[in-house]
């Protein structure tokens, strides 16, 4: 994909390839607190060498359009429940799927904890320096035990019929169950109290309509899904362990971006 830097007023500018904010470069075995999000732990497992260049050298990852058809949908989905928040009633989809003893939370934190962009939920990792961050679609409360329910509203366009089977073990959501796994150790770390199970609120727009007339009708569908934390804080250490070496790692093989660069390395000498 061709991706040209713009600045602020769209004015098309040279590309560094490094970020100039010196506070998202880490430094091996520094002292002072340093922010890591869901999303670049999912970096580190997916490459464990492009999280390294990415947070300890600097690179800059070339930007990517946003994705503003999913970002509408779970702007409408938040506009939905905020409405039952405020009235602390259960939402309309929680009577079909046995839920009516469950409302969306109504917690002075919860826009903080849905901004994934400045705040969400923070916690330090145990006695570290690295202050760990994800920003939340939704939570919900189960009324009769008070536990939290962390949700994930999920967009698609698919002509399968969407399961909990078979959508928990599409190899391409995989990513999806790391994440809730990541929200529920971040919300057991600050002390909350959590629900064994989580949800994906799968949103699925219908392909088969006669046409598109203005509007795309969806289905909806509550995935439930058990969560696991017991894993992640090896897999953390592990990732702070290697930001404070001097070893960059290995590549993922299967990676298309990095083949990619390699032949077109070749071709540049
Ligand atoms: S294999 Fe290369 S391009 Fe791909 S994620 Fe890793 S370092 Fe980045």
């Amino acid at each position: 994909m061709i991706n040209l830097k713009r600045n602020a007023k769209l004015a098309l500018i040279k590309a560094q390839g490094k970020r100039s904010r010196i506070d998202t470069i880490y430094v091996p075995n520094q002292k002072k607190d340093f922010k890591l999000s869901r999303s670049k732990f999912n970096n580190f497992l997916l490459c464990p060498r492009c999280f390294y260049f990415d947070r300890v050298i600097g690179l800059q990852e070339p930007g990517m359009p946003g994705w503003a058809l999913n970002t509408a949908t779970d702007h409408l989905l938040k506009k939905e429940f905020d409405v039952c928040r405020k009235e602390h009633r259960p939402h309309r989809l929680f009577a079909r799927n046995g839920l009516n003893h469950v409302i969306p939370l109504d917690h002075p934190e919860i826009d903080n904890w849905r901004d994934s962009l400045h705040k969400g939920l923070m916690h330090r990792f145990e006695a570290t320096n690295i202050i760990l961050s994800g920003g939340i679609d939704d939570i919900w409360l189960d009324t009769t035990t008070q536990e939290l329910i962390v949700v994930d509203y999920k967009s698609q366009a698919s002509d399968y019929p969407v399961e909990t089977e078979s959508y928990l073990s599409n190899e391409y959501h995989q990513s999806y169950k790391i994440q809730m796994d990541f929200y529920n150790y971040l919300l057991v770390s600050m002390g909350y109290k959590v629900s064994p199970l989580s949800y994906f609120l799968v949103v699925n727009a219908d392909r088969n309509a006669d046409g598109f007339y203005g509007h795309m009708k969806f289905s909806e569908t509550l995935i439930p899904y058990q969560h696991d934390i017991s894993w992640l804080p090896n897999k953390i250490q592990a990732m702070i362990d290697l930001m404070n070496l001097d070893i960059i790692p290995e590549s993922n093989m299967s990676c298309e971006n990095c083949a990619y660069a390699k032949e077109r390395g070749s071709l540049d000498q």
